[in-house]
C-alpha cells in the first residue's frame, strides 16, 4: 500500500454525510512539517497540527455477528459474507 499526506482543515455535513475539508501534501513538505522523516507506506494526516497515522484493523461484523465475544459473524451482504469488516481510524503519532 502506498502511503499519502493529508493537512484536515476542518470538516462540514452534507447530506447527513461527513465530508472533510483536507489538501494533499508532498512527502517534502510533510517531513519538514512533521521535523521528521515520515514512512512512505503508511498514511498521514496532520489534524488539529498533530500528526496522526492512519491504522486500519480486523473486526467482526456488526451485522451479522450477535455475541461481543464471537471473532466473526455468519456473514451477510455488509461484509461480503466474511463476518468480519476492515476499518481505519487516525491515531495521534
Ligand atoms: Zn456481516
Amino acid at each position: 500500500m502506498t502511503g499519502s499526506v493529508v493537512i484536515r482543515h476542518g470538516h462540514e455535513i452534507v447530506d447527513d454525510r461527513i465530508v472533510y475539508d483536507e489538501t494533499p501534501l508532498s512527502w517534502d513538505e510533510a517531513d519538514q512539517k512533521a521535523g521528521r522523516r515520515l514512512d512512505r507506506r503508511m498514511s498521514w494526516a496532520f489534524i488539529n497540527n498533530e500528526l496522526c497515522k492512519s491504522i486500519s484493523y480486523t473486526i467482526r461484523c456488526s451485522g451479522c455477528s450477535e455475541c461481543p465475544g464471537e471473532d466473526r459473524g455468519m456473514g451477510c451482504s455488509e461484509c461480503g459474507y466474511h463476518g468480519v469488516v476492515r476499518q481505519s481510524c487516525w491515531v495521534e503519532a
